[in-house]
């Protein structure tokens, strides 16, 4: 079987304005990788990873999304969900009502197609959440309402680590969070990794990259892809910016 999880082949997407956010752009990944998306505010990073998941706002309009060799592009969310992938979303949304643990209930039960047990889903849970340095009693109150922005950041990597998807994105998921939190979730998504799975990490800052081995960082620009390396390219980025590829891509 091949290795090739992700095969993103010229993808151009738009709003139903017509605006065109995605302009052209290729992306494989495998089994096994550790892919890291880097670009300036507004470059379409989010739009990637919304448009890799099937978000309805977003029309693809050209080019093909490949999972396993499988032709989703215009597959909905909860297939994609289905077939091992995961977003984790940059402004984590409050569910009213709805408690954390019956939530990932739900959300596993929906992916795997079959409810876990009630005791093996509460040791999974309990696990995790202790993984993550989390209090116990977060699985009883309302998904995200009133966390902070740590916890909620949280509470996307316990989703990660209860859900095991075969791909996992992460949209600035170390954003707001102090130090001790982006440890706790790197540990979380290092705990996650192995060689059958892949991440795809959109991140400004190598604090939450830092220890994780890195297959490949790709510069978005203004909707295209206009450079990929290695590990390299964070630190050049970090140190220099982004002008010498923004420039590149005019
Ligand atoms: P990034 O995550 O790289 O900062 P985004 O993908 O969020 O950038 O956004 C890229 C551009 O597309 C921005 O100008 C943003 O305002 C616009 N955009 C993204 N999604 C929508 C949407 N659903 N409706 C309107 N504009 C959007
Ligand atoms: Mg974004």
């Amino acid at each position: 079987m091949s290795k090739t999880l992700l095969n993103v082949r010229h993808v151009h997407a738009a709003l139903d304005t017509g605006e065109e956010l995605l302009r052209g752009l290729d992306l494989t990944i495998l089994a096994g990788e550790t892919h890291v998306i880097m670009g300036p505010n507004g470059a379409g990073k989010s739009t990637l990873a919304n448009v890799l998941m099937g978000h309805p706002d977003y029309q693809v309009t050209e080019g093909s999304i490949a999972w396993r060799g499988e032709d989703l592009t215009h597959e909905p969310t909860n297939v994609r969900a289905r077939k091992g992938m995961f977003l984790s979303f940059q402004t984590p949304e409050e569910i009213d009502g709805i408690t954390l643990s019956d939530f990932l209930k739900a959300a596993k039960t929906a992916v795997e197609g079959r409810p876990t047990p009630p005791s093996l889903f509460r040791k999974q849970m309990q696990e995790a959440m202790a993984l993550l340095d989390m209090d116990p009693a977060y699985a009883d109150r309302y998904v995200n309402v009133g966390f902070s922005g740590g916890e909620k950041k949280k509470s996307e990597i316990l989703q990660l680590l209860m859900l095991h998807p075969s791909l996992a994105i992460l949209d600035e998921t170390d954003s707001g969070l102090d130090v001790d939190a982006v440890k706790t979730v790197r540990q979380g998504v290092a705990h996650y990794r192995n060689a059958d799975n892949a991440l795809l990490i959109i991140s400004h800052s190598d604090r939450m990259l830092e220890e994780l081995p890195i297959d490949a960082v790709h510069v978005l620009v203004n909707g295209v892809i206009v450079h990929s390396g290695g590990k390299e390219l964070i630190e050049q980025i970090n140190r220099d910016g982004y002008a010498a590829f923004v420039r590149e891509e005019a």
